[in-house]
């Protein structure tokens, strides 16, 4: 068999570390097998989804050393891999489902399911939906259709039994059909859900073997209906745990940096990088802690995947990549330096910052040390001023990282008008508002501009010096709902 894995990110937001964790054990799956490693957008959310985010992910898996052999920027004999521009491949194959009886046309309004869910809530029940529209006569449903009427088409699913599959890492796994729900596969918009489009694409596609999250083991069901009611045979499906915060609860931003680019822009290597995120699921078979991407492929072997749930920790990260620094030979340790701090575009973005404000060259160093390396670490002391107390300096350092979560361009004069209807939002005068701003982002209250700051720094490094300046004040969990809530408020008037 030739065997064929695939990573599937959806290109919303910033590229997480998960993707590159799921990314490395298809691409090791495939390699040890001799086998394609390729790479599909699911982009089926359109408006979530983003080119900007797309070319990041590109970018940024290529950093880390994960090439693919098929995807939309290289090509291959089973595109487009752009789940977007594969509407008419999804519409021939509901179609088929159609004729076949497996799936039916579902016209219940918002109102109505919301009703159906409430009751379902209160009566503590699996929410699911109750099936109303397979009740419809052939002729009602052709009506609705032909007067137009908008609608969805939703899967059936066995009112009894259990659907039982094989997962290769944790055995026989059997989910009752009744927590199953009729799931929509198109949309009103007549857009594919990912559960349809993951199916027909990983066939088409002629995957072999889903390397995937543990989220979606739920979802298999589903997934297996339908290769079913097609009949086609189902991919081999692995489930591996996902990464954790130190608390165990699933890794997210508020706690943890996850994005790829933070790791890149913070100087971590990639190859260290991939080790750690190896050793997040996988154990060599001697233990070693350190070996490459290439070593990890060759002795991969799925039975040496861990199930519990690895917690991602930044300190054992930092450690990992100490020793890879320590064990590179000194020119290519120059070299690293020189890529990422003293390369071409770093300069040229520094060059016009500096040049007006000195009268030495060594008067360079100490102007751009916060933006060239990390800033200084923090404490409340540093935000001390004489017009604002803490609890003002911490809601403008949370409502600019939260105004900045949902902000997708990173250009100067956005982040500018940003922060200044933010100011005038929380009715603050520009010139106190930013100072949080400038010492989250440079450690003390003057330092060269800050919006140039931190389009030079970029989001990711900007976002995480924010977020740990907050840090700093410990609030509480309260406090912190509080501050959302507020925001929440304010960002209606923005
Ligand atoms: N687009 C899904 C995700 O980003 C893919 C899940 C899968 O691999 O089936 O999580």
């Amino acid at each position: 068999m030739n065997v064929r894995t695939r990573i599937a990110p959806s290109p919303t937001g910033d590229p997480h570390v998960g993707t590159a964790y799921m990314a490395l054990f298809n691409w090791a799956f495939a390699r040890h097998h001799g086998g394609e490693f390729i790479l599909r957008i699911e982009d089926t959310d359109a408006a979530r989804s983003s080119s900007e985010s797309e070319a990041v992910i590109f970018e940024s898996l290529r950093w880390l050393g994960l090439e693919w052999s098929e995807g939309p920027d290289v090509g291959g004999q089973y595109g487009p891999y752009r789940q977007s521009e594969r509407r008419e491949i999804y519409r021939e194959h509901i179609n088929h489902l159609l004729d076949a009886g497996h799936v039916f046309q579902c016209f219940c309004s918002k109102l109505r399911l919301d009703e159906v869910r409430q009751a379902q809530q209160k009566r503590k029940e699996t929410t699911r939906y109750d099936g109303f529209c397979l009740n419809l006569s052939v002729e009602e449903v052709a009506e609705k259709v032909s007067a137009g009427e908008p609608h969805v088409i939703r899967m059936k699913v066995p009112s009894e039994g259990r659907c039982v599959f094989v997962d290769e890492l944790r055995g026989e796994v059997s989910i009752p059909y009744e927590q199953v729900d009729m799931q929509v596969l198109i949309k009103a918009d007549g857009m594919p859900t990912y559960h349809f489009a993951v199916v027909v694409d990983d066939h088409l596609m002629k995957i072999t073997h889903i390397l995937r999250g543990e989220e979606w083991i739920n979802s298999v069901p589903k997934h297996k209906l339908l290769f079913e009611y097609f009949g086609w045979p189902m991919p081999k499906m692995v489930h591996l745990p996902l990464l954790r915060n130190p608390d165990q609860s699933k890794l997210s931003k508020r706690k943890n940096p996850t994005s790829i680019t933070y790791y890149r822009d913070d100087g971590f290597l990639p190859e260290a990088l991939l080790n750690y995120l190896a050793l997040m699921g996988w154990s060599m078979p001697d233990e070693r802690e350190i070996f490459s991407k290439d070593e990890m492929a060759q002795a991969f072997d799925v039975s040496r995947i861990s199930v519990r749930g690895p917690i991602f920790d930044q300190t054992k990260l930092r450690w990992l990549n100490g020793q890879y620094i320590r064990a590179l030979s000194a020119q290519d340790f120059s070299q690293r330096v020189v890529d990422f701090v003293l390369n071409q575009d770093h300069l040229s973005q520094l060059i016009p910052l500096v040049q007006p404000r000195v009268e030495r060259l060594s008067e360079l160093a100490p102007l751009v040390d916060y933006l060239v390396g990390t800033r200084k670490t923090l404490t409340e002391e540093d935000f001390t001023h004489n017009k604002l107390g803490p609890e003002e300096v911490v809601r403008v350092l949370h409502h600019v990282g939260a105004a900045l979560e949902q902000h997708t361009t990173w250009a100067r004069d956005d982040l500018f008008v940003l922060c200044q209807s933010l100011a005038e939002a929380m009715e603050m005068k520009f010139r106190d508002f930013l100072f949080p701003l400038f010492v989250g982002i440079g450690g003390r209250p003057v330092t060269l501009d800050l919006f140039d700051s931190m389009v030079f720094l970029g989001s990711s490094i900007s976002r995480a010096r924010l977020r740990e300046a907050i840090e700093v004040f410990s609030v509480s969990g309260k406090g912190r709902k509080q501050l959302d809530k507020s925001y929440e408020a304010l960002s209606r008037n923005l």
